[in-house]
């Protein structure tokens, strides 16, 4: 199945909506229904695909929340203000509507269930989409590794997957989630040096890293992580949209 989730031909499915859910104040997680689908690893993202009545399309892409599940495909979807694609898939679409999906895409942003190493996750925004993906497929897969997630984001109303992030720090044993609110409280700030230090693994530990969010946060913590002596080719990035 792993081979094929990386290198599969990529061709457009019919993915049919079969629940939605709302993620925080302004994202949605959707599940669709994928006919044929090849499976993927936690990481990988996928292309959506919206064709209007006069044949215009527009195409979007999406990281993976879960790991595979037979034909399910699940993704969270931030509503950017003014976005051609996301407030429609935040907002209009329906259970029951069809949209074009494929995948799945991308073979290095991935984590797989035989990995031992230790883990840190570092995520901005809806950047904890595939890293939730992971800590997923980690509990999925009853993998030990050592997990540690580091969450950026505006305020506790803005956290995706709040509630399920809280039980599995508790619940599942070797897991670490700290957040930082940006926009919320007395001790609001960025991610800094410190926080990446007290949070993270030393260097020592050879963990491997992956960062995802927007571009100017990617690099920010990218640069802190090499600066605390990481070794640049255990550093795994994914950028998601313009300059935070
Ligand atoms: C590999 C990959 C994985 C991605 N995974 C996810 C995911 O899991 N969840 C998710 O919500 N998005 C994800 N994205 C971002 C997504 O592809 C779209 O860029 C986003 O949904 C905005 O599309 P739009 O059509 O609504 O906005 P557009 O019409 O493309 O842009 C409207 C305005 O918003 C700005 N903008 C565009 N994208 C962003 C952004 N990401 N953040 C802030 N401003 C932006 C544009 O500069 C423009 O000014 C991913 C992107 C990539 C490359």
């Amino acid at each position: 199945m792993a081979r094929a989730a990386v290198s599969g031909r990529l061709t457009w499915r019919v993915a049919t909506l079969v629940d939605a859910r709302a993620e925080g104040a302004s994202a949605r997680t959707l599940t669709f229904d994928v006919p044929d689908w090849p499976g993927h690893l936690a990481g990988q993202h996928v292309d959506v695909r919206l064709t209007a009545d006069d044949g215009y399309t527009a195409q979007r892409s999406y990281s993976m929340s879960a790991p595979a599940d037979g034909t399910h495909v699940e993704i969270t979807v931030q509503s950017v203000a003014d976005g051609e694609v996301s407030p429609y898939l935040v907002d209009v679409l329906t259970v029951g509507d069809a949209v074009e999906l494929r995948g799945p895409i991308g073979g290095w942003f991935v984590w797989r269930p035989e990995q031992a190493d230790p883990v840190l996750l570092v995520g901005g925004g809806s950047g904890v989409v595939p890293l939730m993906a992971m800590i997923r497929a980690r509990r999925a897969a009853g993998n030990r590794s050592l997990f540690r997630l580091i969450y950026s984001v505006r305020t506790p109303a803005d956290e995706y997957y709040a509630e399920e992030l809280r039980r599995r720090a508790r619940d599942d044993h070797g897991l670490d989630v700290t957040v930082i609110y940006t926009r919320h409280g007395e001790s609001a700030h960025r991610i800094t040096v410190a926080d990446v230090n007290t949070h993270g693994w030393p260097p020592d530990l050879e963990p491997a890293c992956f960062v995802c969010g927007p571009t100017g946060f990617v690099e920010t913590v990218a640069d802190i992580l090499v600066a605390l002596g990481h070794d640049p080719r255990r550093i795994r990035t994914e950028r998601f949209g313009p300059t935070s």
